[in-house]
């Protein structure tokens, strides 16, 4: 290589680091460079799609109890004027049905049931699931706080866990005819973020907050939360809207109680399951401009019928297979009963399920650190049943990968 071209590669090498590195462009690195901003103007879509009492009806008893929505969202019986943003003049004006036979089909990518032709023998032919592992795993579990190990046990690692579980899972309900896809086809993270990338996202949500001063471990941790959960959970989302569009997601999750120090976490009896799908969301939620389109979006897809339908199923064959009693929430701030003759079903405004537009149930089955599970958990994946404690168990991945299939062939096969 002749030394002009060498000076002219590395002069071209020196201006993009230097490009990459520059104050002006961090300075233009989006606010939140996970997510674009909100299309307002794309709710048009939802035109005369509801009536103004199912809307209301869905605001009220699903989306916001708490009643904030009417600081927002004025219905009359033709149209729901909404509120972009606070003080903003303009409002987005939503035309209703004047009757449930006068609306117009909801535009969406997913199918009703009504909308398959299941075949014999294949009850979820037609069906096309997307599994949503939870959490990273692997490398990534201690970072995201999803591990705790005791003594010379395996470590427990929840993200692992469930990535196993989505593929017990997906072949089973491949195995019924259903089109499978996974959010994620490895260990670790789907988002080209890393926490580094996200430090003046970070600096940002401290000064939304009131904060002025910070220590380095506060900012590291911020930045790793805002990578992990926040970038990695709406790049998922990303992919399921616009790429994957399934008709249903099942985001899959075991549960725990709080460990306390991962390497001497505490083993507390406490063992139970519960299903959680999109809704009561409060106030301060509602206040965020992002959080209130999302919330609109996800109501106006009129996914909620379809999500306690599967969320009913899915949790009554797991009562059936594990006799798991159901987990109870007490500060309805945080979740609210989903169905009344149901109470392992909840609604709850979780990131993953109220991005993502098709029905999305979320299980959260088992404690981890419940003293039978964690000794379930140690003896990983296995044939036939092994006793412990006194009692024959299967392997827990079978024995939820069973129990989600059983419910979906209920609700689907019927
Ligand atoms: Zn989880």
């Amino acid at each position: 290589m002749c030394d002009h071209k060498f000076t002219f590669i590395m002069n071209f090498f020196c201006f993009v680091v230097l490009l990459l590195f520059s104050p002006v462009l961090l300075a233009t690195t989006p606010k939140e460079p996970w997510t674009s901003p909100p299309r307002w103007a794309s709710l048009a879509r939802f035109n005369d799609t509801i009536t103004a009492t199912e809307l209301e009806k869905l605001l009220q008893t699903v989306y916001v109890p708490d009643g904030s929505w009417k600081s927002w969202i004025t219905i009359t019986p033709e149209t729901a004027f909404i509120k972009p943003s606070p003080g903003e003049a303009q409002r987005i004006q939503l035309s209703l049905a004047a009757s449930p036979q006068e609306c117009q089909p909801v535009p969406r990518y997913w199918k009703a049931p009504q909308e398959r032709s299941p075949l014999p023998g294949k009850p979820l032919a037609g069906l096309t699931i997307a599994l949503d592992p939870g959490h990273l795993g692997g490398a990534w579990a201690k970072m995201e706080e999803r591990w705790f190990k005791i003594g010379h046990t395996h470590p427990v690692e929840e993200g692992t866990m469930t990535f196993y579980e989505a593929l017990l899972i997906a072949n089973r309900l491949r195995s019924l005819g259903a089109t499978v896809q996974l959010t994620k086809t490895h260990l670790g993270p789907t988002t080209p973020l890393r926490p580094s990338m996200l430090r003046q996202a970070a600096i940002d949500q401290f000064h939304e907050e009131g904060r002025t001063t910070w220590t380095h471990r506060q900012l590291k941790w911020l930045e790793e939360i805002l990578f992990y959960r926040t970038a990695e959970i709406h790049y998922r989302a990303q992919r399921v809207n616009q790429e994957l569009r399934p008709d249903l997601v099942i985001c899959l999750h075991f549960d725990a109680e709080e460990w306390g120090d991962a390497k001497h976490p505490q083993l507390i009896p406490s063992n139970r399951f519960h299903i959680l799908i999109s809704g009561n969301f409060n106030g301060s939620e509602l206040r965020k401009e992002n959080d209130r389109y999302i919330m609109l979006r996800k109501l106006l897809g009129q996914v909620h019928d379809e999500e306690v339908g599967i969320a009913n199923a899915i949790a009554k064959a797991f009562e059936a297979t594990t006799s798991l009693p159901p987990f109870t929430y007490h500060n309805p701030t945080k979740a609210r009963p989903a169905l009344k003759e149901n109470p392992y079903l909840w609604n709850r405004n979780l990131l993953a399920s109220r991005l993502m537009e098709a029905p999305v149930i979320f299980c959260e089955a088992y404690s981890m650190n419940d003293p039978l599970i964690f000794q379930r958990i140690q003896l990983g994946d296995y044939d036939g049943t092994r006793l412990i404690q006194g009692k024959k168990f299967p392997s827990i991945y079978r024995e939820y990968a069973d129990a989600v299939t059983q419910g979906l062939v209920n609700y689907f096969g019927k």
